[in-house]
């Protein structure tokens, strides 16, 4: 992985490169950015950047013994440890590290829902078990075999269970010429303890224009087009990138129908139309709910007058100043607060046609009848 095939995030990678240049590699550090932000991929650049044997002011030479293993993500010296789902109590991440690999190469930018197809465990409980904790352990024990430091990237460390406090000792005091980076997408789920003694790599998200350039640039896709996406998916690459490869569902159409179907509490037509957004596959109806987070968010900043919005393309923005003529705050957020549940339960194999009823009779209920579900009094206060 080299610093220029990675999208944006310039300030980061002069601060990581100079820290290489300058003596200065922490020994633990934490690599803090949101989904879709890049630091995976930062992380493994760096640790590319750090063994290379011909280093550029700017990049890893991409030639060099090092770089070619490193490439493929087989150098001897680089280790890898990730969520996964344990088959029983010894079963630990290098058993899928060929997976982890083919995944990366396709894709270093992506989300945990990706890695899940990967593995066929669909909605299975990962986590990063006791048994990974002494392998990453082991692991680290050993010499380097041929470059100077060992580096291990743990991705999501949010997935260690209490047992990775074993993994402190090595983190606070680790063998000599071992690097730890870990690369995470939220402090708070994080092992207190673990981020007091990590040094903090912080990776803001992509900026529109980024995301836009990528898809121009790299996925050569359509100047108008891009605007849109990079609009929508709000600085997340991941996102940007399902959005791309959904491009055939028209999510905007379909969201309209559904809004404007229960504003007018059309029964049969929901039913219709729930049962179009059934079949649709679980992706899609992912992306849909992500589609529908985005266009709420834009309807907050929208009903606040924020002149962010300038930038909305116009079949949204067209959208946005009708429909928020039936919204106020208030309804905004529960409507985006259920869209992100409904995503969740999508995620974790509920029955679409019931969920899309739900959320349909919900919509109506609000837009409707201006009535909050039960239980959601408290928003209104
Ligand atoms: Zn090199």
């Amino acid at each position: 992985m080299l610093f220029k095939n990675i999208v944006g995030q310039d300030v980061v990678k002069k601060h990581l490169i100079s820290t290489v240049n300058q003596n200065r590699v922490s020994h633990a550090q934490l690599f803090l950015g949101p989904e879709g932000s890049g630091s995976l991929a930062l992380a493994i650049a760096y640790a590319q950047y750090i063994c290379c044997y011909n280093k550029q002011p700017d990049d890893a030479c991409g030639e060099c013994a090092s770089c070619k293993k490193y490439q493929k993500l087989i150098h001897p010296d680089l280790h890898f440890s990730y969520p996964f789902f344990a088959k029983d109590k010894d079963d630990v991440s290098v058993n899928y590290i060929s997976q982890w690999r083919q995944a990366i190469l396709e894709n270093p930018y992506l989300g945990l829902d990706n890695w899940r197809n990967k593995l066929n465990v669909d909605n299975k409980q990962f986590n990063i078990n006791i048994a990974e904790s002494h392998n990453i352990i082991g692991r680290l024990s050993l010499k380097p075999f041929e470059a100077d430091y060992k580096i291990m990237i743990m991705w999501l460390p949010e997935y260690l269970v209490a047992s990775g406090n074993a993994l402190l000792k090595i983190i606070e005091e680790p063998v000599a010429k071992t690097l730890f980076l870990l690369v995470a997408q939220n402090q708070e789920l994080l092992l207190n303890t673990i981020v007091s003694r990590t040094q903090i790599v912080k990776i803001p998200k992509l900026d529109n224009q980024n995301v836009i350039n990528y898809l121009v640039n790299v996925k050569e896709t359509d100047l108008n087009k891009a605007q849109e996406i990079a609009y929508l998916s709000n600085g997340n690459l991941h996102t940007a990138q399902e959005f791309l490869e959904h491009q055939e569902n028209n999510y905007h159409d379909t969201f309209v129908k559904l809004m404007r179907y229960c504003l007018q509490n059309k029964g049969l037509e929901i039913v219709d139309l729930v049962d179009e957004l059934a079949k649709m596959g679980r992706e899609n109806q992912k992306n849909f709910f992500k589609y529908g987070i985005n266009i709420m968010r834009e309807a907050i900043l929208f009903l606040a007058q924020t002149p962010v919005l300038i930038h909305l393309p116009d079949k949204e923005l067209d959208f946005i100043s009708k429909f928020s003529k039936f919204l106020d705050f208030a309804k905004a957020e529960y409507i985006a607060a259920e869209f992100e549940k409904a995503h969740y339960h999508i995620e974790r194999n509920a029955n679409p046609k019931i969920l899309f009823l739900d959320v349909s009779l919900m919509l109506v209920k609000l837009l409707k009848f201006n009535t909050f579900p039960a239980g959601a009094q408290h928003i209104l206060v």
